[in-house]
């Protein structure tokens, strides 16, 4: 999303644009999200900070949170910079630049739905955060009047016959509310939607050939890749590489501090499918009505990009939506297994390469990089141009870890 999306900024702004990938645009990541276009996610998701929720995490309490033990000495680090940039006075700015960037996530979605003709694949809706224990509930829903008076958003709060009418065929009982976040919009197949805008981007002119990036080289004044059809130059080059950014990066000689969470999804068949995504908060699993079923993702693992998968919150979260509704067979065989790219002060990174002329970073977009392709493209297309952007770039700059 993030790369196709930089891709259509630019083209639109009419530069000379060739989008390279070693598989097909929305394969990975993008393809295997929940679908959800977070307006209200004007705060990124930052770690708890009382000793109890973190003893939970260690002791593989709960199922938000998996880890692979052997992955710890080495993300161990970047989780305690994550951890510290998670206290209040940390928090504060981070939440505040991120909250500019998100604001206009919709409206820079809505310009490509429009030019893709992708709007049957959106739903405009919103989604639930739904809690089983009353008093949780009660907690969320006055953070959650909170944030959407600090932020502009439109919330609602869902019980009783309310909550049973937003989603039928749930079982009595089991919920004791939901907040109803009503300006995010959700995608009932996020790859396709990927394909749609870079089926656009090819309208507009752009090009696609298959090439690997760590062909990637400075020649003379610009930049070199090796593609499917030979090599190809370019005055500038962005590395938008998701997960894969930090291989990349490194190669070039930074040390940027990303990480990236693990995440899984299977699609379930449903007779009475779901209207809204339904966040069943405190089981860590996020249910996302799509094409092709009720697509079941979960919580943060924290393993080695390419360690064998442990699908083991996966299955924790098929029984505890069971209990919720009736589910039918999984559609697929395996679960698909991606990762969230990460950074330990939860900013994406957009700017230019702080030691390299013509190089520009888009990655790390983390919990929300669907939301944020689109709008971030905006910025980086801004910044490479030499256009006044939109919003400020100063927090997303590569150049405030490179000067650490
Ligand atoms: C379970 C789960 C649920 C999520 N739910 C949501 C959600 O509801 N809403 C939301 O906004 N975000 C969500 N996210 C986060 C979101 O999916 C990511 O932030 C986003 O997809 C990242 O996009 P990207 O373009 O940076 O990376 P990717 O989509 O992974 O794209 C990276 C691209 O780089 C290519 N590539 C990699 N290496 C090379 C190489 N060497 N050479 C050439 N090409 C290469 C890949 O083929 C790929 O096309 C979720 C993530 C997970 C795991």
């Amino acid at each position: 999303m993030v790369g196709v999306s930089t891709a259509l900024a630019l083209r639109q702004r009419g530069h000379r644009v060739l989008l390279v990938d070693r598989k097909s645009p929305g394969r990975e990541t993008s393809y295997g999200n929940a679908g959800m276009i977070q307006r209200e996610a004007v705060m990124p998701y930052a770690f708890p900070r009382d000793w109890r929720a973190l003893w939970r995490v260690a002791l593989g309490q709960g199922n938000d949170v998996h880890y692979h033990l052997r992955a710890m000495p080495a993300l161990l680090p970047r989780l305690a910079r994550y951890w510290m940039n998670s206290a209040p006075k940390a928090y504060a700015p981070v939440a505040q630049a991120y909250s500019q960037l998100i604001a206009h996530c919709l409206s820079e979605h809505e310009a490509w739905i429009g030019a893709a003709d992708a709007g049957d694949l959106v739903q405009r809706q919103g989604w639930l955060q739904g809690y089983r224990t009353p008093a949780l509930f009660d907690a969320a829903r006055a953070q959650a009047q909170a944030v959407a008076q600090a932020h502009g958003l439109s919330v609602d709060m869902l019980e009783g016959p309310a909550l049973s009418a937003a989603l039928p065929g749930l079982r009595g009982g089991l919920l004791a509310g939901a907040v109803h976040w009503k300006d995010p919009w959700s995608v009932s197949d996020p790859g396709e939607l990927v394909e749609r805008y870079a089926a656009l981007f090819l309208r507009m002119g752009g090009q696609f050939k298959q090439g690997d990036a760590s062909t990637l080289r400075q020649d003379g004044n610009g930049w070199s890749v090796q593609t499917a059809d030979g090599r190809v130059e370019a005055q500038h080059a962005v590395l938008a590489l998701g997960p894969w950014a930090d291989a990349a990066t490194r190669a070039l000689g930074y040390r940027l501090p990303l990480f990236i969470k693990r995440g899984y999804h299977r699609h379930y068949a449903m007779d009475r499918p779901l209207r809204l995504p339904l966040l069943d908060t405190e089981q860590g699993v996020m249910l996302a009505p799509m094409k092709r079923g009720l697509r079941l993702t979960t919580g943060a693992e924290f393993a080695a990009l390419d360690a064998p998968a442990t699908p083991v919150q996966l299955a924790q979260a098929e029984r505890s939506t069971r209990q919720l509704f009736e589910l039918g067979a999984g559609v697929e065989p395996q679960p698909w297994l991606g990762a969230r790219p990460c950074t330990v002060d939860m900013k994406p990174v957009i700017g230019a390469a702080p030691r390299h002329a013509g190089l520009w970073f888009n990655f790390g977009h983390a919990h929300q990089g669907f939301t944020l392709g689109p709008a971030s493209g905006r910025l980086l297309a801004e910044l490479i141009g030499g256009e006044a952007p939109y919003v400020d770039p100063a927090p997303f700059s590569p150049r405030r870890f490179d000067a650490a």
